[in-house]
């Protein structure tokens, strides 16, 4: 059974499905994981007719804690909410900047949620409800992070922070007490390494945006603010103790409700490491969009069981094509997971899957003359990807041009091949490709060249390298005198 109908299987009742993303920076590959696993499951859920949400948080709320170097100019905001600080290109606020172009993934990913913003939930007092019970019950989530951490925790530890009503941060502020009203609070010059707080203190409000919750206590009070009754997490939240757990021990003992169905996914690994788009190792969601088609990218995320790492580094690799290959072989099957995961990959109406393998295509975006068989076959989408595969990502063995003077490595040929290429020359009568390749094999036995000698002087003479796609299809790309010239004077 397919990982996700299995999760699945003893699901009843109206669900909220929910998952989020804190918007602070680039959106690698890995990040669109959480988004299609959910929509997968809101999918099936649909299917089964159950009455089902499915939300997505932007976490803007959160401060920032760190810029990459090209950001150096946004210093000045280190501790201040996502939502709050200016946008790199001057447009708007830095979680909308980031945040847009994560909805912007989402919907080419055919990923539809009702998306929120963290923020308006504070600001419109959504989670003020939420923000009493752990305020109230704060013994109770000292309790929790003394467990999780074996730590005692200090009395004067409280699960909030306030926006600094007189230097704007976050990052720097401590709660040191709640009367049921009002919380008193300090901005402190050295709580926090990557940020320095104003020393401001007092008393104020905590509700309506005023602050928030540390983002463990916060998703756990999303889950009780939205009855959030199914959310995944990727594996670096999501391991024994992480802060997966502690939402969901917080959620049950502070807020005393029943834990959200559970499920991990792992890593995308590139090269046998973690993606990370801080360290420049992997794909951003971007990169990987411009390569494969949002229904193969679907397919990358859920074909494998969750639970298991997916090696995927596409440099110099064939991995991309390999992928486009077992989505073509899952649009043949009947039933089976890898027939499951086709369908559950689709993001509109089932489409119709080119049978020409990618790898071919690859060789015919790179030859001249090929666009109106492109589009005979209907493959003008795919080529697409094609061109930007060759362009970026395929090993060097793979990439060819024709070369428009008479490449060197044609000195190289021998008697046998120039005799070949000369004979050939006069061939070239043939339009019927298939007919074509046939005849290019057929020379080569009259001759007694041997054939693989035979191809590598035709690729030799065209591409001044000694393989390349398929002859006649290659020869009949390109114009009739240019090839009957270059063939002379190869075998000159
Ligand atoms: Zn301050």
């Amino acid at each position: 059974m397919f990982w996700a109908d299995k999760l699945l299987e003893n699901i009843k009742g109206s669900q909220v499905v929910e998952d989020a993303f804190t918007p602070s920076g680039i959106v690698h590959m890995g990040s669109l994981k959480g988004p299609v696993i959910h929509d997968v499951i809101f999918k099936i859920l649909k299917e089964k007719g159950e009455d089902v949400k499915f939300i997505y948080g932007l976490d803007d709320f959160d401060p920032i804690d760190g810029l990459p170097s090209d950001l150096a100019k946004l210093e000045q905001y280190m501790g201040v909410p996502i939502s709050i600080a200016p946008s790199p290109d001057g447009n708007g606020s830095f979680g909308d900047y980031y945040g847009s172009k994560m909805k912007s993934l989402l919907d080419q990913l055919g990923v539809k949620p009702e998306i929120y913003k963290t923020s308006e939930i504070y600001k419109t007092g959504k989670f003020d409800d939420a923000i009493k019970v752990v305020l109230d019950k704060v013994d109770k989530v000292r309790k929790v992070y003394a467990e999780i951490y074996k730590k005692e925790i200090d009395k004067n530890w409280f699960p909030f922070q306030v926006l600094c009503p007189n230097c704007g941060k976050l990052g720097t502020t401590k709660v040191t007490g709640w009367d049921g009203k009002e919380v008193s609070f300090e901005c402190l010059s050295d709580l926090v390494k990557w940020a320095k707080g104003c020393g401001e203190k007092g008393k104020m409000s905590p509700f309506r945006g005023n602050g928030k919750m540390p983002w463990k206590v916060e998703w756990a009070a999303a889950w009780y603010t939205f009855g959030v009754t199914i959310e995944g997490a990727g594996k670096d939240h999501g391991s024994a103790g992480g802060s997966y757990d502690v939402a969901m021990q917080i959620l049950e003992e502070v807020f005393e409700k029943k834990k959200p169905l559970k499920l991990v996914y792992e890593f995308f690994l590139s090269g046998g490491k973690k993606m990370s788009s801080s360290k420049g190792i992997g794909v951003n969601g971007e990169d990987l969009l411009e390569v494969l088609p949002p229904q193969i990218a679907r397919f990358l995320m859920i074909k494998t069981d969750p639970n298991q790492q997916v090696e995927f580094n596409p440099y110099g690799t064939l991995i991309i094509p390999k992928l486009f290959d077992d989505y073509q072989k899952a649009s043949l099957e009947k039933e089976g997971d890898m027939a499951r995961a086709f369908d559950l990959s689709q993001t509109g109406e089932t489409e119709k899957v080119p049978s020409v393998r990618f790898q071919v295509l690859a060789q015919w975006v790179q030859m001249p003359n090929m666009e109106d068989e492109i589009k005979k076959e209907g493959l003008e989408a795919w080529a697409k990807y094609a061109k930007v595969w060759i362009e970026k990502y395929a090993p060097d063995d793979e990439k060819f041009s024709v070369q428009k003077e008479l490449p060197q490595k044609t000195s190289s040929l021998s008697v046998d091949q120039k005799k070949y290429l000369a004979a050939l020359a006069e061939k070239l009568d043939n339009s019927n490709a298939e007919k074509f390749q046939t005849e290019i094999y057929e020379l080569s036995k009259q001759l007694e060249v041997p054939s693989k000698d035979a191809f590598a002087s035709i690729y030799i003479s065209l591409l001044g390298k000694d393989h390349g796609p398929k002859a006649a299809w290659l020869i009949l790309s390109l114009d009739k005198q240019f090839v009957k010239k270059r063939f002379e004077e190869s075998s000159k």
